[in-house]
This record gives C-alpha cells, structure tokens and sequence, in this order.
C-alpha cells in the first residue's frame, strides 16, 4: 500500500514510520509511505502556507494554493485515483470499518490539517473521506494520521507474525477484548486466574468470552446495543 501525507511538519513521521509494525511493513514491501513537506509547494518568497480566514476571527487557515499544489503533484503521479483522507473533528468516527476499508485500498493520500484547519474549497475538490479519531481537538492532524494509518496497516495480510491474535482484540467481533495475564503465574503476591492455568481449553475460552462481554457491558453498552439493532 503506497501511504502519502501533506503535512507542514514531516518529521513528525520519521519516528511513527520508523518503529514497530509500520517499519516491519515496510520491510516486508506491504507499505510504501512518501511524506510531502507542504512548505514545498508554496510560491511566495516566505514560504507561507497559512492566512487569515476571510469574515475575520482568531486563528489561521491552510492556504489553498500549496495545498491544491501537492495534490496536483501527487495525482499527476498516480496510476490511479488514490483515495484521499482528511482527517478532522467533524468528520465521520474513525472506527475498525473504516480501518478496515483503508486496509484494502492500494494507495491512500492524507491530508493533515492545522491551525483553524484548511480552506474549504480543498476538501471539496478533494477529499473522498473526513475522519475524526474521537471527541476531542488536536493540535494538527498529523497525530490523526499516525492513528488511521497504525490501525489499517496492521490489518494487511501478512503484516502480523501472528493474524489470529488481531481477530481476537476488541472491535472485530463487535465487543472489546478480555483482561490477558502472561508468566510468573504469582507476582507481588497476585496470582493469575485458577481457569487459565487448569489446561482446561474449553473453560479458559468460556472464561474469555466470559470476562471479555462483561467488560463490554459495563464499559462499551452501546457496542452491544450496535450489535442487537
Ligand atoms: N477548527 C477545527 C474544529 O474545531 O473542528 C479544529 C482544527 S485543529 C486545531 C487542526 C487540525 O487538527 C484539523 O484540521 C485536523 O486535521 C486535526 N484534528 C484535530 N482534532 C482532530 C480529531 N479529533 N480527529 C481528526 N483530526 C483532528
């Protein structure tokens, strides 16, 4: 999956892309990110990408023309129509769905937002998907895109030693994910749970499923409730 990202700060991504499954992706030639410094594409002598909002008030805007600059650089480039991710506050709720849909797409262009946000008139001529990552304002939408992009490439087949752990964390069979414990069995005088340490296969997957609903319950209802309706 070819990932590119217009952002004003790029080496944001030098650590994000460097670490963990993101650079093991890239190793296994599943992952191909290019991160376009926006700055670039400005025209003026002052490299400036950002401006007051027109009808006035506190903070700045993402110019269009730097913007309409990478994309047009970027799509000149492209073999095909990638689709293209703004990630923002009010946009749709970020979830495993999407992440799964981004999961299958071969080629994905972000576009991080800062300040007030970006000119209206760039979403609108190119934005396929605007995402949020939850109830809450960010400084940039760089750490967004670290997020979507975190949660889609692990799900690429291959990505993971081990794709039967992922099916089994919360969100993919609706619910979220049980408590998990690993050796000693006894540690500062806390012990692990008797079942999973019986040898007993059945048990322990009825503990699981078990505990894993009850948290569910009482954290996430409305996840059931998603669910049932
Ligand atoms: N004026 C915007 C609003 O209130 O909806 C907030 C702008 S925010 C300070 C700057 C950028 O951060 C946004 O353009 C977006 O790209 C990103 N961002 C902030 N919060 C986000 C969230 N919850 N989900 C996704 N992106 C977010």
């Amino acid at each position: 999956m070819k990932v590119e990202v217009i952002t004003l700060f790029p080496g944001f991504f030098e650590g994000v892309f460097g670490q963990s499954i993101l650079r093991r992706a890239q190793e296994a030639g599943a992952l191909e990110p290019c991160i376009h410094d926006l700055r670039e594409f400005t025209t003026d002598r002052h490299g400036q990408a950002d401006d007051y909002r027109y009808g006035g008030g506190p903070g700045m805007l993402l110019r269009p023309e730097p913007l309409f600059g990478a994309f047009e650089r970027i799509l000149s480039k492209a073999e095909s129509r990638p689709l293209v991710i703004y990630p923002t506050p009010q946009g749709e709720p970020f979830t495993q769905a999407a992440a799964d849909e981004l999961a299958r797409q071969r080629h994905l262009v972000f576009l991080c937002g800062h300040y007030k946000g970006v000119d209206q008139r760039v979403v609108e001529r190119w934005v396929d998907r605007e995402y949020s990552i939850g109830d809450y304002v960010l400084t940039g939408g760089e750490t967004a895109v670290a997020v979507m992009v975190d949660a889609a490439v692990r799900l690429i087949p291959g990505v993971l030693g081990d794709a039967d752990s992922a099916r089994s964390d919360s969100f993919r069979s609706g619910g979220l994910d049980g408590p998990h414990y690993t050796r000693p069995d006894v540690t500062r005088g806390l012990r692990v749970p008797g079942v999973l340490v019986s040898g007993h296969h059945r048990n322990i997957e009825r503990w699981r499923r078990a505990t894993a609903r009850y948290l569910t319950r009482r954290r996430r209802p409305d996840l059931i409730d998603n669910k049932s309706g």
